[in-house]
């Protein structure tokens, strides 16, 4: 019999059994898909040579992850590659605001109205970062906060809506960028905690960067992937999970997939029936015949590029999106350009881009040329360096990856009282009505993102129990 199986082997599926398995429990690992990585991923999806990453490819949350920053996975062949800016948001008059590594040179590009104001929000709590990012994404019970004080003091400044935040700043740059920041999510800005998602965006940024993996995404999980084996876990892929029977006997079953189809394999019936799936996304991975020609000098110089005219527009698509049931007409957007630091990505002189707009969840439109357009306004002559494009709407990406319920990318949406508190209002959400079978994915706190965090957390909650057991 072995100590415990893992069902997925996404971020938070690998990450549970590793943690697992370097405490000297044996474990095997399913995965539906052929590859190993859930939503860090990278395949040629456009043309030979060009290295695409599906899902995620910016990496504030790994990077500064607790989980990640104690597995040794740069043994394993995992390089972060950082830009010379962590991210920049340009406007249409070729100006463009940055978050930096720098707090000066972030709080500069906002302008003297809005610098002071920056470096005052930010500021009590980057000396304390590497804790309060620990207790925040340890939150609700799985450990105790280690500076309680800076975590009360996060939570009173993140725990109301950005709106409230957003009014601290004079003018749009500090706006429309901190607005982006938070759409990161996908939830309207007035949403309760969403000044806590900016914030935790920015902190980041000014802690250890937003860098790419060398060679792409897919390098977070190999790397993970490795390490697992070393440690004398398995790993099965090409094994879709449909019912309990499936999988070998185990002390203990984890469970990296959508509270949805973890109720229908472990007949949990409607368990997880309150739980929400929030908007999706409309991607398109770039084959470009050479850089993206931004006007702002800026926005060439990073890796991750919002594309939002100013805090009113993003806030628009946003709503469009997660409220109103449509498309935006002028999409906020999310980019990526790989290439300005990592040459392994493309053909010589070529570049992979990386765009998602909001769009609601199962949509079955073509944002693409509301998404060039918009690109064109802040990066005339974009759509003549297009080689090729591949795109993928809520449709595809669900059929990508089951825990997409209807294209959500979330795997439950990130608003109301769901952001903090999933799959369920419990203080033990890695729990389920089974006392041997646990739920470890995106859909736990802390939520989305590539930082294992929720693996870690749920790994706790099963070793606990096999020692008692
Ligand atoms: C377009 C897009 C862009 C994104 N951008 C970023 C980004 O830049 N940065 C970032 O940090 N995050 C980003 N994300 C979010 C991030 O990818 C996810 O939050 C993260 O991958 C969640 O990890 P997970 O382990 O919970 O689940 P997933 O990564 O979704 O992995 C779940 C795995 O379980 C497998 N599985 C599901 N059901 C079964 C079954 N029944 N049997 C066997 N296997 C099963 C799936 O095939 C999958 O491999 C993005 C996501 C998308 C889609």
């Amino acid at each position: 019999m072995l100590d415990a199986v893992v069902v997925g082997a996404g971020p938070n599926g690998l990450t549970a059994a590793v943690e697992l398995a370097r405490r000297g429990f044996s474990v095997a690992l399913f995965e539906a898909k052929s590859t190993v990585g859930g939503g860090a991923r990278t395949e040629e999806l456009t043309l030979p040579g060009f290295r695409h990453d599906p899902c995620s490819a910016a990496h504030p949350l790994g990077v500064n992850s607790p989980a990640f920053r104690a597995l040794p996975l740069e043994r394993y062949g995992l390089q972060w590659l950082h830009a010379g800016l962590p991210m920049a948001h340009p406007f249409p008059d070729g100006t463009a605001a940055v978050l930096s590594r720098s707090v000066a040179e972030t709080a500069a590009s906002f302008g003297p109205r809005d610098a002071g104001a920056y470096r005052r929000l930010v500021g009590p709590f980057l000396p304390h970062w590497d804790t309060l990012v620990r207790d925040f994404m340890s939150l609700p019970l799985t450990a105790l906060p280690r500076d309680p004080v800076t975590l009360a003091r996060f939570g009173l400044a993140g725990l109301p809506p950005s709106t409230w935040l957003l009014r601290r700043f004079k003018d749009e740059r500090a706006k429309a960028l901190f607005a982006g920041l938070v759409a990161h999510v996908i939830a309207p800005l007035n949403g309760l905690a969403t000044g806590a998602i900016g914030l935790v965006f920015a902190l980041a940024a000014h802690a250890r960067g937003w860098p790419v993996p060398r060679g792409g995404s897919q390098a977070i999980s190999d790397a993970l992937a490795a390490y697992l084996k070393d440690l004398g876990g398995a790993v099965h892929t090409d094994y879709e999970v449909k019912r309990l029977d499936d999988l070998p006997p185990a002390r203990a079953y984890v469970f990296d997939t959508s509270p949805t189809a973890l109720a229908r394999i472990a007949g949990f019936g409607d368990h997880y029936r309150g739980y929400r799936y929030g908007p999706s996304v409309f991607k398109i991975d770039y084959a470009l015949d050479g850089p993206v020609p931004w006007t702002a000098p800026e926005a060439r110089a990073a890796t991750t590029v919002q594309v939002g005219a100013s805090q009113a527009e993003i806030s628009t698509a946003l709503r469009a999106a997660s409220r109103e049931g449509r498309a935006p007409g002028r999409p906020f957007m999310i980019t990526v350009q790989p290439g300005v630091v990592d040459p392994t990505r493309a053909p010589e002189g070529k570049q992979v881009f990386w765009a998602y707009g909001h769009v609601p969840n199962g949509w079955s439109g073509d944002l693409t040329d509301a998404m060039e357009r918009q690109l064109e306004r802040f990066a005339p002559g974009f759509r003549d360096r297009v080689l090729a494009r591949a795109v993928s709407g809520p449709a595809e990406l669900a059929a990508h990856n089951a825990n997409y319920v209807g294209g959500d990318i979330a795997c439950g949406a990130a608003s109301g009282l769901q952001l903090l508190l999933r799959p369920r209002l419990s203080l033990f959400p890695y729990h389920t009505p089974h006392p041997a079978v646990f739920i470890c994915s995106s859909a736990t706190p802390p939520g989305p993102g590539v930082h294992g965090m929720s693996g870690h957390n749920a790994a706790k909650a099963v070793w606990r129990r096999l020692r008692q057991t």
